[in-house]
């Protein structure tokens, strides 16, 4: 069964092919011709993940998935939250908005974090939400060299590294992804036995 990521993000679509069954051809969105940046103009994770499964499904016809994910920092109020990607501003750049962070929590003991992700799933008729969330803290400073985004600086709770230091497979068992995507592994095996 052909299915949708709404995403052109490498690392993000070997998350999702090592968690979902082979059974499901999985496209992207360049795989299916759609190359128009979508728009995530939504306050909420939510609303964000819903523009861009409707915005695919509307106009290419796909049972079509998308993810929006934030990092909420208890010290900054929940920032960057759904303004995540452009925290730094809209070049949308991985290490500015880690140095933005690093450097908005210099002297700050409380480094607790949280990333949280949200799924839609929408066919023709349907639209199903999927959460993930794990908490963790931010480092002092960059480790480790793998992941994307905030990985470097990311460590989840009641581990010594950072999501950077991980496999994808370590990741993807305890990432705030992963989780979402098992409840829509489960979902999707439950309509289509797959
Ligand atoms: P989006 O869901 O692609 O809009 O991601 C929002 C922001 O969070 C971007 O800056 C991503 O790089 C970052 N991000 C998303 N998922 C992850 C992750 O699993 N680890 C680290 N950063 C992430």
């Amino acid at each position: 069964m052909k299915l949708v990521f709404a995403t052109n993000n490498p690392n993000k679509l070997e998350e999702v092919r090592l968690l979902l069954p082979k059974k499901f051809a999985l496209l992207s969105l360049k795989d299916i011709g759609c190359l128009q940046d979508i728009p995530e103009t939504a306050p909420t994770l939510e609303g964000n993940a819903i523009l861009k499964a409707e915005y695919v499904n509307e106009h290419f016809g796909y049972p079509i998935f998308a993810d929006d994910t934030g990092l909420l920092v208890e010290a900054l109020n929940g920032a960057p939250g759904v303004f995540s990607a452009r925290y730094a501003g809209e070049h949308k750049n991985a290490d500015d908005n880690m140095d933005k962070i690093l450097s908005e929590l210099k002297g700050t003991d409380n480094r607790k974090a949280r990333f949280v992700t949200v799924i839609a799933l929408k066919t023709k008729d349907e639209l199903h939400l999927f959460k993930g969330e794990v908490r963790g803290y931010i480092e002092q400073e960059r480790k480790g060299s793998g992941g994307f985004g905030y990985d470097p600086i990311f460590r989840p709770e009641g581990y010594s590294k950072t999501f950077a230091e991980m496999s994808t497979s370590s990741k993807n068992q305890i990432s705030h992804r992963g989780l979402a995507l098992r409840k829509l592994q489960a979902y999707l095996h439950a309509v289509t036995g797959i």
